[in-house]
């Protein structure tokens, strides 16, 4: 037993803290088990306090506080939104496209309301949902047929495990790709069925070797597109027109995967060319799979064109239904690339598209702006600076091509110690909406090239708090 005495037996009981005002509109808030779990973990807290030498405990409505400041934390969405200060447009750990306004619309209605999904409005019999974008995909890439799946990881997946389960795929040894996470090319072949058939060598594969690979078992040549690296020097690939050539030669399909694929020529907005859906069409591949949160800037889709008997296959193949796309993203989707008939006014409607062509002015006269008050709410621990910078696409597109664009540096003062950058940088991590920039050169650099909502930004930067004496 505890000496009556001692600071321990004035902690105010559960009972005590629950009857408070903070703590009745705490329950009003969060229902009545959460806050008492919260009360219980707050007196938790002050017991340890006592421990550790605090000199009284505090007073009931103090507990009822700290137990409604922690429901609050819980309570955040762990999925919440945040802003991305890194300079890669597409940043899968964040999410990669932004949706278009119109896309956004069309995802709420298809949440709220009864969907024509499968259902044809025309003549009132059950329909296939890919029809909702198959028109509009084949208008935009010239393929004969479309079929749409999860994500391009999916469609890789089902063309492989379709046409060349049980048989075997070839590939040259300089596309065998890794993308990040487990997706890399022999694995996904392994779990599609396919026998991995490896030709030429990393840095030069030619005509002959594929030629000499194909026999009766050959299920399909894959093309893979190197997105995230690039083999330089002595080097030779076989282009996707001739490979189409070799492949049907031999009457056996040719995949052509694209990675990010795009449905416009980037050269428009001043970026390398990097290769359209529809050229793949033109050079003769079979098949083209591609993302739909990559470039095309739509939400997390996977998309196979080409040829109609082949599309057909694969929407009989069983795994297709366990890879199918819901209807809120199908919604999206449709609505995405519906902007891409009026290519002239894309870079206004697309997020994606008008981030990656934003000039680098525009971002430096808002770094200039935004300067003070960041300044300000760093304190004077910290030196602010607008600086230059080079954001990157992501997600495996253009890898070789930065975009110029300016942000903000922030460095620690001189005489602080290493722990500082870090703290500001977790500082920023625990803002309302968090900021996510990145660590170069002993600062955090700010790129504001995806920062479009300044007045949300700055009103933002006022829960900054910066521990002293780091
Ligand atoms: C990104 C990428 C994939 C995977 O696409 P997800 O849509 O992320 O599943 C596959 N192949 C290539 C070449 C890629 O660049």
């Amino acid at each position: 037993m505890r000496d009556p005495s001692t600071p321990f037996r004035r902690i105010p009981s559960v009972d005590e803290v629950l009857k408070t005002a903070p703590a009745l509109a705490a329950i009003d808030r969060f229902g009545r088990p959460s806050v008492v779990d919260a009360v219980r973990a707050a007196l938790d807290d002050a017991r340890h306090a006592l421990g550790n030498g605090a000199a009284a405990p505090p007073p009931a409505e103090e507990v009822a506080a700290a137990a409604t400041r922690r429901l609050e934390a819980e309570s955040r969405l762990r999925a919440r939104p945040v802003f991305n200060l890194t300079g890669t447009v597409l940043h899968t750990n964040l999410g990669r496209a932004l949706l278009a306004e119109a896309a956004v619309d069309a995802a709420t209605a298809a949440m709220r309301e009864a969907l024509a999904l499968e259902f044809n409005l025309a003549d009132g019999k059950r329909g296939e949902r890919d029809d909702i974008v198959r028109d509009l995909l084949c208008a935009l890439t010239g393929a004969e047929d479309a079929t749409v799946v999860n994500n391009n990881a999916a469609a890789v997946l089902l063309a492989l495990n379709t046409l060349a389960g049980g048989r075997e795929a070839i590939v040259s040894r300089g596309e065998l790709i890794e993308i990040g996470g487990a997706f890399r090319m022999p694995e996904i072949m392994a779990r599609a069925g396919a026998t991995l058939v490896e030709v030429g060598t990393t840095n030069r594969t030619h005509e002959k070797d594929y030629r000499g690979a194909i026999g009766p078992q050959t299920g399909l040549i894959l093309k893979v597109h190197t997105s995230n690296y690039r083999i330089e020097g002595f080097t030779k690939e076989v282009p996707a027109k001739a490979l189409a050539e070799i492949a049907r030669g031999a009457g056996v399909p040719l995949v052509n995967d694209l990675g990010s694929g795009t449905l416009v020529d980037l050269t428009r907005y001043g970026l390398a060319h990097e290769p359209t859906v529809a050229e793949a069409v033109a050079d003769g591949a079979d098949l083209v799979t591609f993302s739909g949160d990559k470039l095309l800037g739509g939400p997390q889709a996977g998309f196979i064109v080409g040829r109609r008997e082949l599309i057909a296959r694969l929407n009989k193949n069983p795994m297709k239904r366990a890879l199918r796309m819901d209807k809120i993203r199908l919604a999206a989707l449709e609505a995405t690339l519906r902007l891409y008939r009026d290519p002239d006014r894309l870079a206004e409607r697309l997020p994606t598209i008008r981030l990656i062509a934003r000039p680098r002015d525009e971002i430096a006269a808002l770094a200039a702006r935004l300067l003070p008050a960041l300044a300000v709410a760093v304190g004077p621990g910290y030196q602010a600076a607008v600086t230059d910078c080079a954001s990157q696409i992501g997600s495996g597109a253009l890898p070789q091509q930065t975009i110029p664009s300016a942000g903000i540096a922030i460095h620690p003062a001189r005489g602080r110690s290493g722990g500082a950058l870090a703290a500001l940088a977790a500082a920023l991590r625990a803002l309302p909406i968090p900021v996510i920039g990145r660590i170069e050169d002993q600062a955090v650099v700010l790129d504001l090239r995806c920062l479009e909502d300044e007045a949300r930004f700055v009103a933002n930067l006022a829960g900054l708090s910066l521990g002293k004496g780091v």
